[in-house]
Order: C-alpha cells, then sequence, then structure tokens
C-alpha cells in the first residue's frame, strides 16, 4: 500500500514517519505522477491559503479532486481539513482562498483564535479505541458545519475536530507530532 503525503508546504515529513510506522510505504507527491502512483493521500497541516494555491500551481488541483471522485481516500489534517471543505468561514470567502470542495462541511479557520493559537487536549475518538488521543491543536480550524453524509467522529468542548465522509477523513489537530499512530492506521484501513 503506498500512500501520498501532498509535498507543497508544511508538515511533510513528519507524515511520512507515521505513515511508514503505521505501516504503510509513504511517497512524497509534488506532482501528478507522483499522484498517480498512491493509492491514498494525506493532505498536511501547514498554511491553508499557500497549499491550496500552490495545489493549482502544480497543476494537482483537477487531479486530486479526480481521484477523490473515483473513490481514492484523502486524510486532511488541520489545514487539509480546511482544503478538503466544501465551504469556508467569512474569512475564507472575503479572501475567496481555494478549497478543493469535497467534503460536505462549513469550516472555521484558526477557530481557537489567538492567545490559545497552540495547545493540547485529550480527545474522545470511539472509533480508534477507549484510550484518549492526544490532539496537538496549532492554530487550529473546526468544522462548523457537516452535512448528513459526515460523520462526526470526535468533538472538543462541543465543537466537531474530527470527521468522516465515505473515503474522506478531516482532523482539526496533527496525528503526526504524536507518538499514538492510532488515527494514521484507521487511515489506512480505509484504503
Ligand atoms: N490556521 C492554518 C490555516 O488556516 C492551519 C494551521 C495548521 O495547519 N497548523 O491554514
Amino acid at each position: 500500500m503506498l500512500v501520498g503525503v501532498l509535498a507543497v508546504q508544511g508538515a511533510i515529513a513528519e507524515h511520512v514517519q507515521a505513515l511508514e510506522k503505521a505501516g504503510a510505504s509513504a511517497l512524497k507527491v509534488e506532482n501528478r505522477q507522483a499522484l498517480e502512483r498512491v493509492d491514498a493521500l494525506v493532505i498536511p497541516g501547514g498554511e491553508s491559503t499557500t497549499i491550496g494555491r500552490l495545489i493549482g500551481e502544480y497543476g494537482l488541483y483537477t487531479a486530486i479532486r479526480k481521484r477523490a471522485a473515483a473513490g481514492m481516500p484523502i486524510m486532511g489534517t488541520c489545514a487539509g481539513l480546511i482544503l478538503l471543505a466544501k465551504e469556508g468561514d467569512k474569512d475564507v470567502q472575503r479572501t475567496n482562498q481555494k478549497l478543493l470542495g469535497l467534503m460536505d462541511t462549513r469550516i472555521a479557520r484558526n477557530a481557537f483564535g489567538g492567545q490559545r493559537e497552540s495547545f493540547e487536549a485529550m480527545l474522545e475518538i470511539p472509533v480508534i479505541g477507549r484510550k484518549k488521543f492526544r490532539g496537538v491543536f496549532i492554530r487550529a480550524p473546526t468544522i462548523e458545519k457537516a452535512g448528513e453524509g459526515v460523520e462526526v467522529i470526535s468533538r472538543f468542548e462541543d465543537r466537531i475536530v474530527a470527521a468522516r465522509q465515505g473515503s474522506l477523513l478531516a482532523l482539526s489537530f496533527h496525528p503526526e507530532l504524536t507518538a499514538d499512530t492510532r488515527l494514521h492506521k484507521y487511515f489506512l484501513g480505509m484504503i
């Protein structure tokens, strides 16, 4: 099983390591040829405006959407959760930043505000077991609104921080920054 990590900007190497630790082979994806080779794709955290722009510049925008439509699993973490969404908050709409528009979600960028830009919280994520998962939140977004086909898999302080829609998995936090590989394994199970 070969899993791609979108390698245009953001926490790329950490996802490669986490995927390998979870038992998969990983490939950095920065062009269409590489995208064609992978069975699944991780869109990492970083700066969603930059990643969105670079996806276009690298000629990957339509290619990712086509593979997603054909059922390729995608996990988006943090900025990746933003990029997967169909709709953004007012800020996203005002700046007209590019989203892939794959998941029936409306997201809020930097949802935990300025002074709490970075924090950790123990999360209940029943689909990966009873033991709580340490969520690392860095200027994290949340899902404000989720459509009917979206399964909420974790909330923090009543806000949606993890959700799945078919072969798409969106996380507000950074699972690649902890030693716990359960979410990467869960994603591999979706392939
Ligand atoms: N706030 C960032 C954004 O909007 C995401 C932060 C992250 O990926 N760590 O792109």
